[in-house]
């Protein structure tokens, strides 16, 4: 690490979990890639080595899924519900109580900044993991009233039971790594699946420390396996391994096909979170600061690395110039820095890749004719920094209200007075539909709105409601099925109906 960053100290336990060997965690065990072969983790605001990784390659997901099998039949097969709700509890606290490390490695793997990382992980990582630790207790089937084989009422009876539906590949983006690595452990857990979890290559530093903990809580081992490696390499053998019986994947639309197509070999289930370009629409009667907070918020949360973020700004003619302005002024003045430095509010993004990407983008829209109110440029110093960039521009005809920038760039309209219907067909124009916002204060118009936008999510006077307890997921090309919540479980439980006959049949 360089000088300035070594500044900003990082907690003795974080340093001592940095300066360690990385392995693989298959069966319980520390072990090295088969290969033999590493891969850095390079901190995003210094540009800086932070660590060395064993790089995970199609025989390690063998291991991996191979342990993962052995323990799903085993130990953890017997384990009672309540047993499974103690030891998902246990792992909460242990989060809470190693939050510094988790937090400071989150920041130092990612870029994001220190109150966001402590935010993930105490406001939402831990409390998921509650949320279905609830569960385990209350998955059941059902009983159904069936005459078969015309046989008289009362001499059958038929019950469904749902049973875990086995070994589950999990394979995560960098953006958000420990809330990604949580959200698909806790339903596994709560059902009784066993998992092997893929990080993303650029931040499998969390996923890592998990592990320690995941011991520490007595998961019995094998039932959580980590492979960090390649998602071409790693993430595509895990995907088309026939001992998988899910997959499921957070990450782009385009590997998101590839997933699909891998999972054909056994037919695998696949759910897929994927992109998203939301919409945020803006009404006269909003109230203003809010909807300049909110924007902000949307727009340039983790740096614009959310799926969810609100990219595409549409505001009523009245307000319009008040919202741009003072979008423009919060953006303008946003103390960009190290996530380590508590006054850092926007950190780096993720690569220097990811940077050069973003300013393509930044770019395009200067070339179609947008016009550019802040921001724009990479600032001249080390790390993968972008400004916060508005753009407007009168019509959707941009690179940048199509695609998804994943960088913080934001593109901002007017509408006039229209009814809801028109407002709603340029909201909806887009591949994506994953979530998206409607600021008013009339609840006939917000609620109205949010049945019109044809998205997995809306939100009413915020942008992007998170709970473990709301269902989350895309509509269109963002993605298929819904994580969290109850229907959160259901990818990872398959039904089993049986019957018995009391008598015999009359034949
Ligand atoms: P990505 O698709 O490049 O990578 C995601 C994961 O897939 C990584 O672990 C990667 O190693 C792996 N991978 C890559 N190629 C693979 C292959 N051929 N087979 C199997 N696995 C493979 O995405 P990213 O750049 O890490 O993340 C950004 C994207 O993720 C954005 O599009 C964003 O919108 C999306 N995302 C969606 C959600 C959501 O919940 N909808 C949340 C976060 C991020």
């Amino acid at each position: 690490m360089n000088a300035a960053a070594e500044s900003i100290s990082i907690s003795p336990e974080t340093r001592a979990f940095l300066d360690r060997k990385h392995r693989l965690f298959i069966g319980g065990n520390w072990v090295d890639a088969l290969s033999g072969e590493t891969f850095p983790v390079i901190d995003p605001a210094t540009e800086e080595q932070i660590a060395t990784v064993q790089l995970g390659g199609p025989e390690d997901i063998d291991a991996a899924v191979a342990a993962a099998n052995k323990a799903f039949k085993g130990e953890w097969s017997k384990m009672t519900s309540y047993q499974r709700t103690r030891v998902m509890l246990k792992l909460a606290d242990l989060i809470d109580q190693n939050i510094q490390t988790l937090a400071e490695l989150e920041v130092l793997d990612n870029g994001l900044p220190m109150m966001l990382a402590q935010y993930t992980i105490a406001g939402y990582a831990s409390e998921f993991l509650r949320y279905y630790a609830g569960w385990c207790t209350k998955i059941q089937g059902d009983t159904i009233p069936v005459s078969p084989m015309g046989l008289p009422n009362g001499e059958t009876l038929t019950y469904t039971k749902r049973e875990p539906i086995g070994v589950v590949g999990a394979i995560i983006p960098w953006n958000a790594p420990i809330a990604m690595f949580v959200l698909k452990l806790a339903p596994a857990l709560a059902t009784g699946c066993t998992m092997v979890i893929k990080p993303a290559e650029l931040t499998p530093l969390t996923a890592l420390f998990m592990c320690e903990l995941i011991k520490q809580a007595g998961i019995p081992d094998g039932v959580v396996n980590v492979v960090p490696g390649l998602g071409h390499v790693a993430g595509a053998a895990l995907s088309a391994h026939d001992d998988v019986q899910k997959v499921s994947f957070t990450g782009s639309t385009a590997v998101g096909k590839k997933i699909v197509q891998s999972a054909l070999g056994n037919l695998k289930k696949v759910t897929l979170e994927l992109g998203g370009k939301s919409p945020v629409v803006v009404f006269p009667d909003a109230d203003v600061q809010a909807v300049i907070g909110g924007a902000i918020r949307a727009a340039f949360f983790l740096q614009g690395q959310n799926c969810m973020a609100g990219t595409r700004l549409f505001v009523h003619k009245d307000i319009y110039q008040q919202v741009i302005d003072g979008v423009a002024g919060i953006a303008s003045q946003m103390k960009l820095g190290p996530g380590l430095d508590p006054a850092s509010q926007l950190g780096p993004l993720i690569s220097a890749q990811q940077r050069e990407r973003v300013l393509g983008y930044i770019q395009s829209a200067k070339d179609e004719g947008a016009e550019l109110i802040c921001g724009g440029s990479a600032p001249d110093r080390k790390g993968f920094f972008v400004e916060p960039t508005l753009f407007t521009h009168p019509t959707q005809e941009l690179t940048i209200a199509r695609e998804e920038v994943f960088g913080p760039v934001l593109y901002a309209t007017s509408f006039g007075d229209t009814d809801l219907e028109s407002i709603a067909a340029e909201a909806n124009k887009s591949i994506y539909g994953l979530s998206g916002s409607v600021w008013t204060k009339d609840i006939a118009v917000g609620l109205k709105m949010a049945q019109l936008i044809d998205s997995g999510q809306v939100s009413v006077n915020c942008h992007a409601a998170v709970d473990p307890a709301i269902p989350f997921g895309g509509n269109k090309m963002s993605g298929w099925g819904r994580e969290f919540g109850k229907e959160g479980l259901e990818p990872y439980l398959k039904t089993k109906a049986t019957t018995v006959i009391f008598s015999n049949p009359p034949m």
